[in-house]
C-alpha cells in the first residue's frame, strides 16, 4: 500500500487555509469524487476516502493542532481507533445543495437533523373560458372551483382535540428521519421522510372526521378576477394565497393559476393585437369599388372601403381597429381584411344572358391573351 498522503495535500490547500478554505475546498472534491458521479471507478472511491478523512481530521481544531505537531504518526494512534478511518455520515443531500453544516456534525458526536421545512401548498390550475369579444375591453369573471383547504372543523390540526396528538416517537417530531447506508467500504447519510408519520412529525390518535386526519379538506371556493384586454389565448393569470393550503399549519397556501381560454371568434383570426379576415366579393365590387359596413366587437361599425380595381388575394389594412395591445394598452392593431372572389354556384337564367352580354364586350383578341400571359409571367417572375 502506498504511503499516506498528507492531508493538506488531499485537500489541495495551503498549511494555513483558514477553516472556511478548508471547507470548501473539502465540499468541491467531494462532490467530484462522490459515488454517486462516478459509479463503479474504484480511484475515485479512494480519493472520497482521502478527502473526507482529511478534512474530518483538519476540520476539528484539536486533531490539527495534533496533526501539525506529528503528521500521520501522531502518540496514542490513530485518531480513528485501532481500525483506523471507517469514513464518515455524509449526505448527498447536503453535498449537492442545501445546508453544509450538518454534513460533519454527526462524526464529532452532535447530530443535527434538518428540521421539517414549512412547506408552501402546491399550486392550482384551472382553465377559464371567455367569449372573443372580450379581449377588446378586458371583463369581470368569476369561477368556482375545489381546492384542499384548512380543515374548518379542527383549524388543521387533524385532531377535534390538541391533546389527542403527539409527537412520532420514530423521528423525535422531526418528521425526517436518518439512515446509514453502506456504499463499498463507505458509510453514508440518508436523509428521508419518517414512515411511521410520513414527514408529518405527529401523531394523532383521534382524527378529525372531517378530514380525516389529513388537516386539509376539499372545499369550494369561489374567486373572481379581473381578466386585462387582449389577453392572449392560453395565458394564465396567479391569484396567490388561492391555492392548496399548506400541510404544515403557518405553511403558506399555493397560487391559483387561471389559464385563460379565449373562445374562437365567427370570423376573426388573430395575430397579436391584428385581427385578420376574409371578405369574399362579387367581381363587379372588385371592379368598380365599393365600401362594406359590418358590426364589429369594439361596438361600432367595421367599414371597410375597397378601391376600385381591387384583385383577389390583395389585403386592405384598417388600422387602429384591432385589439387592445397587451403591452401598451393605449394602442390597438389593425385589422388586415383579404380579399376574395366570390363566384356564385347557382345563377338565374336572366342573369346568365347579362353575363354572356358583358363577357362579349370584354372578350380579348388571341394576340392580348398572348400578350396578357406574358404580362403575368413577368410580374410571377418578378415577384
Ligand atoms: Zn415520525
Ligand atoms: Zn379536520
Amino acid at each position: 500500500m502506498a504511503s499516506k498522503r498528507d492531508y493538506y495535500e488531499v485537500l489541495e490547500i495551503k498549511r494555513d487555509a483558514s477553516q472556511s478554505e478548508i471547507k470548501k475546498s473539502f465540499r468541491s472534491l467531494a462532490r467530484k469524487f462522490h459515488p454517486d458521479k462516478n459509479p463503479n471507478d474504484p480511484e475515485s472511491e479512494l480519493k472520497f476516502k482521502e478527502v473526507q478523512e482529511a478534512y474530518a481530521i483538519l476540520s476539528d481544531p484539536s486533531q490539527k493542532r495534533k496533526y501539525d505537531t506529528y503528521g500521520h504518526n501522531g502518540p496514542g494512534g490513530s485518531p480513528f481507533g485501532p481500525g483506523g478511518f471507517q469514513g464518515v455520515n455524509i449526505s448527498v443531500e447536503d453535498l449537492f445543495g442545501g445546508g453544509f453544516e450538518s454534513v460533519f456534525s454527526s462524526i464529532f458526536g452532535s447530530s443535527s437533523p434538518r428540521r421539517n421545512k414549512r412547506q408552501r401548498g402546491s399550486d392550482l390550475l384551472v382553465s377559464h373560458s371567455i367569449p372573443f369579444e372580450a379581449l377588446m375591453n378586458g371583463c369581470e369573471e368569476s369561477l368556482e372551483f375545489e381546492v384542499l383547504k384548512t380543515c374548518k372543523d379542527c383549524n388543521g390540526l387533524g385532531s377535534k382535540n390538541i391533546d389527542d396528538v403527539r409527537e412520532c416517537p420514530a423521528c423525535d417530531g422531526r418528521g425526517r428521519i436518518q439512515r446509514i447506508e453502506r456504499l463499498g467500504p463507505f458509510t453514508q447519510q440518508v436523509v428521508s421522510d419518517c414512515p411511521s408519520c410520513k414527514g408529518e412529525g405527529k401523531i394523532i390518535q383521534n382524527p378529525c372526521p372531517t378530514c380525516s386526519g389529513e388537516g386539509r379538506a376539499s372545499q369550494t371556493k369561489k374567486v373572481q378576477f379581473s381578466v386585462p384586454p387582449g389577453i392572449e389565448n392560453g395565458q394564465r393569470l396567479r391569484m396567490s394565497g388561492y391555492g392548496e393550503s399548506s400541510k404544515s399549519v403557518n405553511g403558506d397556501a399555493g397560487h391559483l393559476y387561471i389559464e385563460i381560454d379565449v373562445q374562437e371568434h365567427e370570423w376573426f383570426e388573430r395575430d397579436g393585437a391584428d385581427l385578420l379576415m376574409a371578405l369574399p366579393l362579387n367581381y363587379t365590387d372588385l371592379i368598380l369599388g365599393t365600401t362594406v359596413e359590418i358590426p364589429h366587437i369594439d361596438g361600432e361599425i367595421l367599414k371597410i372601403k375597397i378601391p376600385s380595381g381591387s384583385k383577389p388575394g390583395e389585403t386592405i389594412s384598417v388600422k387602429g381597429r384591432g385589439l387592445p395591445s397587451n403591452r401598451t394598452r393605449n394602442s390597438r392593431g389593425s385589422i388586415m381584411v383579404l380579399l376574395k372572389l366570390d363566384i356564385p354556384k347557382k345563377i338565374s337564367r336572366n342573369f346568365k344572358k347579362k353575363l354572356i352580354d358583358i363577357r362579349d364586350e370584354m372578350s380579348y383578341s388571341n394576340e392580348e391573351l398572348e400578350e396578357k400571359i406574358r404580362k403575368e409571367a413577368r410580374s410571377r417572375r418578378n415577384g
